[in-house]
């Protein structure tokens, strides 16, 4: 047990800076794009974080934020956003808020083009929109993302953070030819991070391995 404290002390003395964690995230490959490495400079994860967390905001781990929700690991918010690839101008959909960090980070790549982000829980609404209020080109929209938004449809890109059992069909209906849909799919305790591209006709899928998310609860998610 000491040992393992120890160790963890280590870790967050590390890792207490943006700039540090960002270096790591190029140095495990998370990291690749320019412009995306940027936006992670700019969005400092401590703004995003509950109070009583900020002293662990630059270690590279999922954190609690209300509700028994979570903050997504920095690795897998990297991951995520480079296997999406969003460009400057795009329109991007993300279902599942939370703190509002791969909201900020989407944002900054694409402006002018602007991000709309669902969340299903009011508390994290409110947590979301207090920490995105500089961010003039972000929508935060209290409901059940696992619907999509068709008033706003289509989209350039669509992230899901939060676990479907299946990808739902009404978000590839949502997606313009040419976007791209990142989503983990599975059961409640484990899921594989799917990318999928439409094409013309129908999507090319790649399975980027295993993930652990918290479940998408909603009408095309788990009940
Ligand atoms: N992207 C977030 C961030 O940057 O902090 C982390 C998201 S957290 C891993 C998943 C979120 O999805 C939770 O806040 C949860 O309440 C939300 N969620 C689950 N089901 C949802 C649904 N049907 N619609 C919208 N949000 C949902």
């Amino acid at each position: 047990m000491i040992l393992r404290v120890f160790k963890y002390n280590e870790l967050v003395k590390n890792y207490m800076s943006n700039d540090e964690l960002v270096e790591r995230l190029i140095r495990n490959g998370a990291l690749k794009t320019k412009k995306i490495i940027e936006a992670f400079r700019k969005v400092k994860r401590e703004n995003f974080v509950p109070k009583k967390y900020k002293n662990l905001a630059y270690v590279d781990q999922p954190l609690p934020t209300y509700e028994g929700q979570t903050i997504s690991q920095p690795t897998i918010v990297a991951i995520m956003t480079e296997a999406l690839q969003p460009q400057k101008g795009d329109k991007v959909l993300e279902i599942g808020t939370g703190s509002g960090y791969q909201a900020a980070i989407l944002a900054e790549i694409v402006k002018p083009g602007k991000v709309y982000t669902i969340e299903r829980i009011k508390k994290l609404v409110e947590f979301a929109k207090k920490n995105l209020k500089d961010y003039k080109n972000v929508v935060v929209i209290h409901g059940d993302g696992s619907q999509g938004l068709k008033e706003e449809a289509p989209f350039d890109c669509i992230i899901v953070t939060a676990a479907a059992p299946k990808v739902p069909d009404v978000l590839k209906e949502q997606l313009k030819i040419g976007g791209r849909m990142i989503i983990p799919v599975g059961d409640r305790c484990s899921q594989n991070l799917i990318l999928l591209k439409k094409k013309v006709r129908g999507f090319e899928e790649v399975n980027m391995g295993p993930v652990v998310f918290v479940p998408l609860i909603g009408k095309y998610g788990f009940k």
